[in-house]
């Protein structure tokens, strides 16, 4: 096995001797790392093709929201006291619709008289409540002056409240979402629909966001053949530099799929060496303890530093993270750096050998390599979300790993349940694509019952 290093990791973080840690420890490592490195840059983008991507600005308020006291229901904007008493009977004077602006020296709300006003439409002067149209009944016609545009009406129409409101019912006061000039969504921020939402409605057509980094995807072994060519009888296609570079977009990142590397350490070491030009390098496979599982050893070659060389995990467990020099001099065998000689921070690129079974190179992705990607996409930092459900059928595992298993959710509100997909184990990409989430299984456990509660992590 190749040497491993123990000095100072790059930027700084604890020092863990590298190995095999557990997921917490390896998450932690990951997500100290990721703390300290920053973004690739920054461009300027039309706001719908921003969806997905992590703003680089923060996004204000051009004026208070909502701009005016807007009502939430159709109904009749009164003077709470008016109707302390019901059935109270209230003359209306007006009618105002969304869009329409009240003008203040007629639309005023007078002791015992209403504005009949529908959803999205600003309060009149004096009045402090909406009644909802479904509490009233009118007494006259509705006799309004269309002709009338400063929004009064014939004043022999009345409306009687059948329920009492109190001050502030059924409409949201002016700047009570935020005031102008207030930061409505912070730098970093991932835009999703709603916050393209927001942006759209202060205005911006426009947005500032961070560039994707460019992440390699690096897929190694001799019995892999491109998707376009016809396997051997014990060859089969490369399919997870396929899977990582849809996790890597899905991510935010930018993914550059380079050739096949074949278990031969030449080849790899100039593949990897162009992987290491990127933001990041995933490799995939030879991360295990097989004569020809070469990728730590080439980069031991690189001098690379290891953060872990494994995770208590199932799937994934030979998962390794670490760092390297982009182009480091061609030493082979080279010891690593000494600890008191850190290398500068710049050239130094993060990497991610994956282990090469599909389930796991996806598991492993999730776990780990996201977050660093999420991190040079400048995202904030977000932590892995679990939920839970009722298992359906026990679950009996050996104990000592933390299970990440594909599993089904199915069912519906309260009566959601999950079980485990059936699966030929880590490479059985056709239960992956059945499931839709991983029930977590605790190292200590070897037997949960049907019906427990376990927590799942989403896809
Ligand atoms: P390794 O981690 O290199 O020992 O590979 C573990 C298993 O995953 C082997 O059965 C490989 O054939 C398979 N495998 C490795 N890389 C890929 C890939 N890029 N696409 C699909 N299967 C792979
Ligand atoms: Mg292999």
């Amino acid at each position: 096995m190749p040497a491993r290093s123990s000095s100072l990791p790059f930027p700084s973080a604890d020092v863990p001797p590298a190995g095999v840690v557990s997921f917490e420890e390896a998450r932690h490592l990951v997500e100290q790392h990721a703390r300290n490195i920053s973004s690739v840059g920054v461009e300027s983008v039309d706001l719908l093709p921003a969806l997905g991507r992590v703003l680089a600005e923060a996004i204000t308020a051009d004026r208070d929201f909502p701009p005016f006291d807007r009502a939430t229901r159709d109904g009749y904007a009164v003077r709470a006291s008016d109707v302390a008493q019901v059935p109270a009977r209230l003359e209306v004077v007006g009618e105002l619709k969304a869009g329409g602006l009240p003008d203040p020296r007629v639309c005023v709300v007078g002791p015992r008289q209403a504005f009949a006003i529908m959803t999205g439409a600003p309060l009149p002067v004096e009045s402090d409540a909406v009644v909802m149209v479904e509490h009233t009944a009118l007494v006259n016609q509705n006799r309004i002056n269309q002709d009338n545009d400063d929004n009064t009406r014939q004043p022999d129409e009345q409306v009687e409240v059948l329920r009492s409101v109190n001050r502030g019912d059924n409409f949201v006061p002016r700047g009570s979402e935020a005031r102008a000039g207030q930061p409505l969504l912070d730098r970093g921020h991932l835009l999703d629909h709603s916050a393209l939402a927001i942006a759209a409605s202060v205005g911006k057509s426009r947005v500032q966001v961070f560039r994707r980094p460019r992440v390699a995807v690096l897929s190694t072994g001799d019995e892999l053949v491109e998707i376009n060519e016809t396997p051997g009888p014990a060859q089969i296609r490369n399919s997870n530099s396929y899977s990582l570079a849809a996790q890597v977009h899905l991510a935010g990142g930018e993914a550059v799929q380079l050739e096949i590397a074949p278990d031969e350490p030449h080849r790899l070491r100039a593949l990897i060496e162009e992987g290491l030009g990127c933001d990041l390098l995933l490799l995939t496979g030879g991360v295990s303890m097989g004569k020809y599982d070469l990728v730590e050893q080439v980069l031991s070659e690189l001098n690379a530093e290891f953060y872990f060389t494994g995770a208590d995990i199932q799937p994934g467990r030979p998962v390794v993270f670490g760092s390297c020099r982009a182009g480091a001099p061609a030493r082979l065998l080279a010891a690593p750096p000494p600890s008191t000689q850190p290398v500068p921070t710049l050239d130094r690129k993060y990497f991610f050998g994956l282990p090469g079974n599909p389930v796991s190179t996806m598991v492993t992705f999730e776990l780990f390599a996201r977050p660093m990607i999420e991190a040079l996409s400048g995202m904030k930092r977000k932590p892995l979300i679990f939920t839970r459900a009722r298992l359906k059928s026990e679950i009996r595992t050996k104990m000592g790993l933390k299970r990440f298993l594909p599993a089904i959710l199915s069912g519906q509100f309260e009566n959601a349940e999950v079980e485990l997909a059936r699966w030929q184990g880590s490479g059985d990409i056709a239960a992956m694509a059945r499931s839709n989430c991983y029930v977590v299984i605790p190292p200590d456990r070897e037997r949960i019952e049907a019906g427990e509660w376990v927590p799942l992590l989403m896809r």
